[in-house]
C-alpha cells in the first residue's frame, strides 16, 4: 500500500527535501530506498520509524523500497526472524514488491569485491588477535600503529584469503583488513576488518561459507548492487560513512548511494534495542517477543494497536538530525486519538455488582437501541436485552457516597446507558465478608430515551443485564517501566524499574453478548472503561480474554502533574 502518509500541508523533513531536490534534478527520478533489518530479533517501534520513512518516500514520490535481510552474522540470526519482520512490515502496510533480498544472497559478489580490493593493493591479510587489533587501534586523541602484517605483498595475501575461504584456518585466526589508515582521526577508518574466519552455519547459505563480510563491507556494496539511491540510517552511522564511502570509491562501482543519517526514536518509559528486549524474555520477566507490553510490534498489534495508529505516530515525530526524546504519552495518544476515531462501543463490566429492580417484571425482557459509536452513525446500532436484574461496576456504587459522587448510592437516582434511570431503594451484604452483594433499585417507566423534562440526573452508568451478560476477563495492562529513562542509572539494572502493576488480570468479568462474535485483534471500546481487544490465544472457549489497549485517558500525565 504505498500511499503518501504524509499529509500535503505539513513541510518536508530533511530527507524528503533532499529526495524532492534529487528528483527536480533528474539526479534520482524515482527514489530507491531499502529497510535493512538484521534478522536477529523482532522489529520494535523505532524500526517502525525507519520502515514508515523508507517505504513511505518510495510511496510518495513515486520510486520503491527494498526489503533487505542484513544477515551476515549467523551465530545470532535465524529464519523466523525473517518470518516475523516479513510480517510486521506487511501488517504496517507497506509491500516490497519482488524487492525482497537478502546479504547472504551478495556473498560471492562481495568476495570477488575483497580479492579485488587484495589486487588493488587496498586490503591485507593480517594475523592478529581480535586483542591485539584493539590495542594497537589507538584511541581518539591517539592514532592507531600499523599491523606487522600490513605490508604483505598483494600475492600472498590473495593466497591466505583464498585459504581462508576455503577453511584452511582456525576461527579467529585471521581477519582481511581494509588498508586505508592507523592515523586516521576516524578511528573506524583505522584498517578495519572486512572478513572475519567463523565457522557458523547460517540459516541461508548453510556451511557454505566459513569466513564472514563484516556490516561496513556488506551494507555499501549491497546498496550499490540493488542501486539504492537515498540510503537512510540512524546518526550512530554517521561515522560509518566515511568507510561506506571509501569502500565504493576505492572499488570504483558505477553506482554510488549516498547515506543519509537521521535521529533515532528514542521513547521514554521502554528499552528499545533488541538486546534488552531478549534479556527481558530471556530472564521471564515478559511472556515473549510479543507480550503486549513489549514495543515491538507483535507486541503492539497483539496489544491493540492499528497499524494507522503507528504510522500515523511516525508521522507526528517527523524526522530530524537531532537526537530527542519522545514522551510515551505521545504514542499512546496517537492509538487513543485513532481509536475514539474507529473502535465500536460496547458494555462490559470489569467488577460486578448486581442490581434488582424491583418494579420490573419478573420475566420481562426488553431490547433498547445502543449506538456503535456516538459521533458515527454510520456504524449503527445493536439491541441490548434490558431485564430485571442487572450488573453494574462495583465502583458505581457507594453505601455513603460524597456529595460530588453522581454514581448510585441510597437514594440516588442514575440513568443506565440507553435504558431507564433507576433509583437506589437499599442494598444487602454479605454477611461473612461485609461487602455489598446486592443492590435494590426502582425504574422509572418513563425514562425510556432519556431522563424527563424537568429533572437532572448527572449520572450516566454502564450496565448489563445479567442474565445474558457473557463471562470473559481482560488483562490491563500498563507500562513496562516506572522510570522515564530505565537506562539512566548505570549502577541499576534498567530491569530494576520494571512496573510491578504492568500486567493485571481480572477473571469473572461480564460483557455484552454479541461480543462472543468479536474477532481476535479488533479493536472494541468498553464504555467508559478503555480500548480492549481480545487476545490472540485463547484458553477459555467460554471466557474470551481481552488486552486493554490503552485508557480513556492519559491516567500518567495526571500522575505527573501531582
Ligand atoms: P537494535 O539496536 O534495536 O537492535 P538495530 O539498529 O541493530 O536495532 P537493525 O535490524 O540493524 O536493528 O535495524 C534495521 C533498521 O532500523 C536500521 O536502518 C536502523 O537504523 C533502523 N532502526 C533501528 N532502531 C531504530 C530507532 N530506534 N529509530 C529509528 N530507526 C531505527
Ligand atoms: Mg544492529
Amino acid at each position: 500500500m504505498n500511499e503518501p502518509h504524509t499529509s500535503e500541508a505539513k513541510p518536508l523533513d530533511f530527507i524528503r527535501q533532499i529526495v524532492a531536490r534529487d528528483r527536480e534534478s533528474g539526479k534520482h527520478p524515482a527514489p530507491i530506498t531499502r529497510f535493512p533489518p538484521e534478522p536477529n530479533g523482532f522489529l520494535h517501534i523505532g524500526h517502525a520509524k525507519s520502515i514508515c520513512l523508507n517505504f513511505g518516500i518510495a510511496g510518495e514520490f513515486q520510486g520503491r523500497c527494498h526489503l533487505r535481510f542484513d544477515d551476515t552474522n549467523p551465530t545470532k540470526e535465524e529464519e523466523a526472524y525473517v518470518t516475523s519482520i516479513k510480517e510486521d512490515v506487511r501488517w504496517l502496510g507497506f509491500d516490497w514488491g519482488e524487492h525482497l533480498y537478502f546479504a547472504s544472497d551478495y556473498f560471492e559478489q562481495l568476495y570477488q569485491f575483497a580479492e579485488q580490493l587484495i589486487e588493488q593493493g587496498n586490503a591485507y591479510v593480517c594475523d592478529l588477535s581480535a586483542e591485539q587489533i584493539r590495542q594497537l587501534r589507538g584511541t581518539l586523541t591517539e592514532p592507531g600503529t600499523n599491523s606487522p602484517y600490513r605490508d604483505r605483498p598483494v600475492s600472498e595475501n590473495l593466497d591466505l584469503f583464498r585459504r581462508m575461504r576455503a577453511g584452511e584456518f582456525d576461527d579467529g585466526s585471521r581477519v582481511l583488513r581494509a588498508k586505508i589508515d592507523m592515523g586516521s582521526p576516524v578511528v573506524l577508518m583505522r584498517d578495519p576488518v572486512l572478513y572475519r574466519i567463523l565457522r557458523a552455519h547460517h540459516h541461508r547459505t548453510g556451511d557454505r561459507w566459513c569466513i564472514y563480510p563484516m556490516y561496513d563491507f556488506t551494507h555499501c556494496l549491497s546498496d550499490m548492487l540493488e542501486s539504492i539511491t537515498h540510503s537512510l540510517c540512524t546518526l550512530e552511522f554517521q561515522d560509518n560513512r566515511a568507510l561506506y564511502d571509501w569502500v565504493l570509491d576505492t572499488l570504483h562501482t558505477p553506482i554510488h548511494p549516498r547515506q543519509y543519517e537521521f535521529a533515532r526514536l528514542n521513547l521514554s518509559y521502554t528499552v528499545m534495542s533488541k538486546r534488552k528486549l531478549r534479556l527481558l524474555i530471556e530472564n521471564g520477566l515478559v511472556d515473549g517477543w510479543d507480550d503486549p507490553r513489549m514495543l515491538t510490534i507483535s507486541g503492539l498489534r497483539r496489544r491493540g494497536y492499528t497499524p494507522r495508529a503507528i504510522r500515523g505516530f511516525c508521522e507526528e515525530i517527523g524526522v530530524g538530525k537531532k537526537q530527542s526524546w519522545i514522551d510515551m504519552g505521545v504514542l499512546e495518544n496517537a492509538v487513543r486519538n485513532d481509536l475514539n476515531e474507529h473502535a465500536p462501543r460496547a458494555m462490559a463490566v470489569l467488577k460486578p455488582l448486581t442490581v434488582i429492580i424491583d418494579n420490573y417484571p419478573d420475566d420481562q425482557v426488553e431490547m433498547v437501541t445502543a449506538a456503535n459509536h456516538p459521533k458515527r452513525p454510520e456504524l449503527g446500532n445493536r439491541e441490548l436485552p434490558f431485564s430485571r436484574e442487572i450488573l453494574i461496576e462495583q465502583d458505581d456504587f457507594m453505601e455513603d457516597p460524597p456529595a460530588k459522587f453522581f454514581r448510585l448510592g441510597p437514594g440516588r437516582e442514575v440513568r443506565l446507558r440507553y435504558g431507564y434511570n433507576i433509583t437506589c431503594t437499599g442494598y444487602e451484604k454479605d454477611p461473612e465478608t461485609g461487602e455489598i452483594s446486592v443492590v435494590h433499585c426502582t425504574y422509572d417507566p418513563a425514562s425510556k430515551g432519556g431522563t424527563p423534562e424537568g429533572r437532572k440526573v448527572k449520572g450516566v452508568i454502564h450496565w448489563l443485564s445479567a442474565a445474558h451478560a457473557r463471562p470473559c476477563a481482560v488483562v490491563l495492562y500498563d507500562r513496562l517501566f516506572m522510570e522515564e529513562d530505565p537506562e539512566s542509572d548505570k549502577e541499576t539494572e534498567f530491569t530494576e524499574h520494571l512496573n510491578p502493576d504492568s500486567r493485571r488480570l481480572l477473571q469473572g468479568c461480564y460483557m455484552e453478548p454479541a461480543l462472543a462474535d468479536l474477532p481476535i485483534g479488533k479493536p472494541v471500546q468498553f464504555e467508559r472503561q478503555g480500548y480492549f481487544c481480545k487476545d490472540q490465544r485463547q484458553e477459555d472457549p467460554l471466557a474470551p480474554l481481552f488486552n486493554r489497549t490503552v485508557t480513556l485517558r492519559d491516567s500518567w500525565a495526571k500522575l505527573s502533574q501531582k
